[in-house]
């Protein structure tokens, strides 16, 4: 691994790991492999719903909920287990090898750039998301990896739980990086998006909080809804939330802009193009000041 440069590379949308997104590794429960342009490189997802759980129903959502979920507790052994032997694949060379990386860079399918706590579901619904931070942490430290990132992507409604802030302080110590989700500036427009019974106003409280503690990132994912882009009022809110977070002495350390990937089971939820998504980008650093990542 040492000759292998662990620098981002550019990650091309037609790679077929890029466009499969599965959330599926052989016949494992919880680790699955995939190339991410947001991780920039390869990325190890670790599943902590497969039971499906989410306190929100986002209408992008692309988690089949048709079909039942399965194991509702967390086999932390199991989780270990999997991470080493995908780790281990990995570093190899023997994933590179399998035929949904073979027009991924070698190098790509080689580097791991971080496991990311991102599933079926909301991480942080687990009752031990510290101890799942612990065990990542540990097999990172077993391998030589202690300079990988531990990320978790989060709708940000369990930020404030025990558990999880344990497993924030945790992620800390280990180069750790909170990716939170903020589709919306206003409640109605929330609820129209992600659907959710949390309070809109929690979820700005935990953003709020988190990032007080260390910077985050958020994440946010713009969309047409009946072929109506998100209003000019809703954009200004959601600038404002921002704004907001910098003001209550809290650090956003950057912004990532995406649009919807693949079509969703809801037919009048649709993507942007990329003019459509690079205006709203724009919009966003010029009354935010932030650094706007796109992903188009
Ligand atoms: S937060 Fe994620 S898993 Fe939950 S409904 Fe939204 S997109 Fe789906």
């Amino acid at each position: 691994m040492g000759d292998l440069p662990n620098r981002p590379v550019a990650i091309r949308n037609t790679w077929k790991a890029v466009v499969d997104h599965a959330r599926t590794y052989q016949d494992f429960t919880y680790v699955y492999p995939v190339v991410s342009r947001r991780s920039r490189g390869l990325s190890i997802g670790v599943n902590l719903n497969p039971d499906k759980q989410c306190n929100f129903d986002c209408v992008y959502c692309e988690v089949d909920r048709t079909t039942p979920g399965r194991a509702r507790e967390v086999r932390l052994d199991q989780v270990r287990d999997e991470l080493r032997w995908l780790i281990d694949h990995a570093l190899s060379g023997g994933l590179g090898r399998e035929p949904k990386f073979s027009d991924t860079p070698p190098e790509v399918a080689r580097i791991v750039r971080d496991v990311a706590f991102s599933g079926d579901g909301e991480p942080t619904m687990v009752s031990n998301f510290d101890v799942c931070v612990e065990v990542v942490a540990d097999v990172l430290r077993e391998k030589g990896l202690s300079e990988t990132k531990i990320v978790l992507i989060t709708d940000s409604a369990g930020l404030d739980k025990a558990s999880v802030r344990r497993g924030l302080a945790l992620m800390d110590a280990h180069h750790g990086e909170v990716w939170a989700k903020l589709d919306a500036g206003t409640e109605d427009y929330y609820r129209h998006i992600n659907r959710s019974s949390v309070r809109f106003d929690r979820i700005l409280g935990n953003l709020l909080e988190t990032a007080r503690v260390r910077p985050i990132v958020i994440q946010s994912l713009f969309l047409k809804t009946h072929g109506q882009p998100m209003p000019p009022s809703e954009l200004e809110a959601y600038c404002r939330r921002l704004n907001q977070i910098r003001e209550g002495g809290g650090t956003v350390r950057e912004v990532h802009a995406y649009t919807l990937a693949r079509p969703t089971p809801e037919p009048w939820a649709t993507r942007l193009s990329p003019d459509e998504l690079s205006e709203l980008a724009g919009t966003i650093r010029s009354r935010t000041g932030l650094r706007v990542e796109e992903f188009p």
